[in-house]
């Protein structure tokens, strides 16, 4: 495996208004470049003034934005958005996950701010589901006449290992989204070629980011209204975003002849905005025993051991990769076949 086919970025966020009237908060946090310290300790404690050093592939700091270094929703999407859209158009499959405790900032670098505008500015406050959609249509408007597009989302999630969609129209239509707790659950299964997938999950092809932007609507407005049916479901379902596209270059030597000959090129983009992740203890995603009574989301436990073995080159290609443990995991072996 290509390590470099693992990318981890971290993003340090403002305080929030309630930690800001809180005097014995203060950021612990700086950023340098690609590397994030962590000075522990207040005065108070015997740790203070001891600090740890970590490295990343890429670090934000959008603690404030009057700071030369403040990193934008347009900054963080250049840097991790666009290698995705180029992986993409490259027929590639990609996974982006936003990790990290509820609070932390997922939402917001995900999917921002809701712009009405279909045209946005770049200084807005959209986050990288938004950007990257509106990056692939504006690269497809760009192509060349003899290439052929088709493009289609689909918007779940999953809770409780449950999997629910968020673009079903039908369901919409039957209840006016009003009661999305009583979706049916989506099951799923594996195609013998083309691997796992959710059985009836409803897909919507796109010509345009203004009607993909309406999908999008209906997917949040979705997702919000089944947080406030049950409580606390928000920060424990994870939302998963996908975005497939089939690339066609029509053969121009066989232009005119009756049996055109077409080379196509397929990806899927998932980005996904997981659970909190307050919500697993630290030991288990290393195959620890996890603490008893501690209310754990399993798809994103198994993902830490996907991601451990993903990452661990040393056990090399035949390594054992728990995908099957979860929903979340299953689903997105797809992403990683490449790793293999
Ligand atoms: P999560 O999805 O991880 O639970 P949110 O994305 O909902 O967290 O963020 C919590 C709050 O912090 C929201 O009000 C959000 O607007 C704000 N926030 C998070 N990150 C930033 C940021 N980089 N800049 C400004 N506000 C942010
Ligand atoms: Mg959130």
């Amino acid at each position: 495996m290509e390590i470099s086919n693992l990318k981890v970025a971290v993003r340090v966020r403002p305080l929030n208004a309630q930690e800001c009237l809180n005097p014995s908060v203060t950021n612990i946090i700086q950023v340098d470049e690609n590397e994030v310290t962590v000075v522990a300790g207040t005065t108070a404690d015997s740790s203070a003034g001891v600090s740890h050093s970590f490295q990343y592939d890429d670090a934000f700091w959008s603690v404030n934005s009057d700071d030369p270094h403040y990193a934008s929703q347009e900054d963080v999407f250049r840097s991790i958005g666009i290698p995705l859209v180029d992986k993409a158009f490259e027929g590639y499959n990609a996974c982006l996950f936003a990790y990290g405790q509820t609070g932390s900032g997922k939402s917001y670098s995900m999917t921002g701010i809701e712009t009405d505008d279909n045209d946005f500015d770049p200084k807005s406050e959209a986050g990288i589901i938004p950007r990257f959609c509106k990056e692939v249509f504006r690269r497809i408007n760009s192509l060349k006449k003899t290439t052929e597009v088709e493009v289609e989302v689909s918007y779940f999630e999953i809770y409780n290992e449950k999997i629910h969609d968020l673009l079903c129209v039908a369901q919409l239509e039957s209840n006016g989204g009003a009661n999305p707790s009583k979706r049916s659950a989506l099951r799923v299964r594996e195609h013998p070629v083309w691997g796992p997938y959710v059985v009836d999950l409803s897909t919507h092809p796109v010509d345009s980011y203004a009607a993909l932007k309406n999908w999008l609507t209906v997917g949040n407005s979705q997702r919000a209204t089944a947080a406030t049916g049950m409580n606390d479901k928000s920060s424990r379902s994870h939302s998963i975003f996908n975005i497939v596209m089939n690339l066609s270059e029509i053969d121009e030597a066989s232009e005119g002849v009756s049996k055109k000959i077409k080379h196509t090129k397929r990806s899927k983009i998932s980005l996904v905005d997981l659970a909190g992740s307050e919500r697993i203890s630290h030991g288990s995603t290393t195959g620890d025993r996890v603490r008893e009574g501690v209310s754990i989301n399993k798809s994103l436990l198994t993902l830490g051991k996907v991601i451990a073995a993903l990452a661990d080159s040393k056990r090399g290609p035949s390594a054992f990769v728990p995908y099957r443990e979860s929903v979340l995991t299953f689903l997105l072996r797809v992403s990683t076949v490449f790793f293999k």
